[in-house]
C-alpha cells in the first residue's frame, strides 16, 4: 500500500500528510510573505528536523498529476507524528527505517 499525498504544495511541488506538515514548510509571517522552506532545512532548536519523510515512493494525484498520478514521490510528515502515521498505515516502521521516531510522546 502506497503512502498518498494528502496537502500538495503548488509552489514547491512537496508532498505532506498533513496539514500541520504542509503548514510546518511554510515559513515568514504573512505580512513580510510566507514562502517555502525544504523540510532538509527545517531544523527544531535541537537540531532535530521538523519534517521527516513518511515515505520514499508515494504517490500524488494531486494538482496537476489528477490524471497521471506522480509516483515515487516522498510524502513529509511531522516528525513527532512520523510512527502514529505510520501505524495508521499499517506499515511500522517500514517506511521509516533510517529515521528515529521518539516514542511515548503526546499518547
Ligand atoms: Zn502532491
Ligand atoms: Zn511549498
Amino acid at each position: 500500500m502506497s503512502v498518498t499525498c494528502t496537502y500538495h504544495c503548488s509552489p514547491c511541488s512537496l508532498h505532506f500528510h498533513s496539514l500541520e506538515a504542509f503548514d510546518a514548510h511554510r515559513v515568514g509571517s504573512y505580512a513580510e510573505g510566507r514562502h517555502c522552506e525544504h523540510p532538509f532545512d527545517l531544523l527544531d532548536k535541537h537540531g532535530e528536523p521538523i519534517l521527516v519523510p513518511l515515505s520514499e515512493d508515494g504517490v500524488c494525484r494531486l494538482g496537476c498529476n489528477t490524471l497521471r498520478p506522480l509516483t515515487g514521490i516522498t510524502v513529509w510528515v511531522m516528525a513527532r507524528a512520523a510512527g502514529r502515521a505510520a501505524k495508521a498505515l499499517g506499515a511500522p516502521g517500514q517506511a521509516l527505517s533510517g529515521v528515529s521516531v521518539a516514542t511515548g510522546v503526546g499518547s
